[in-house]
């Protein structure tokens, strides 16, 4: 039990240090660099746990799930043409979609906002 917290703590802040978003498979090359004795299914399983709990953030493209800790302050623009993924912080547009959804039968505690389009280098 005590490994699989360390383990999942040390994927938590791998993805916290990086800019991009890395699916599972580019998470666990890096994280067994660090644990060599880790597994490709511990890296999925404690993924799977921590986007439950709330701590990262999964964005499905293509049948690819990629994963962000940064969760709920930022939207993501994706390119259609090459799969890029950028970060976008618009504070006003998660405010406003977070008040909107606020009602009696539902009380929002993130949200998330991806824009498809074609990035500058594809345009
Ligand atoms: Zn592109
Ligand atoms: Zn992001």
């Amino acid at each position: 039990m005590l490994r699989n917290t360390i383990q999942r703590a040390r994927i938590l802040a791998h993805l916290e240090s990086v800019k991009n978003h890395p699916t599972a498979e580019e998470l666990y090359d890096e994280i067994k660099k660090e644990m060599p004795a880790i597994s490709i299914a511990t890296v999925y399983r404690n993924l799977n746990l921590l986007a439950k709990q709330g701590k990262i953030h999964r964005i499905e493209m293509n049948n690819t799930s990629y994963f962000d800790a940064n969760k709920c302050d930022h939207q993501h623009q994706v390119c259609m043409k090459c799969g890029k993924i950028s970060d976008i912080f618009y504070k006003n547009i998660t405010e406003y979609a977070m008040k909107k959804a606020d009602s009696t039968d539902f009380t929002p505690k993130c949200v998330t906002v991806v824009y498809h389009g074609v990035c500058k280098s594809c345009r």
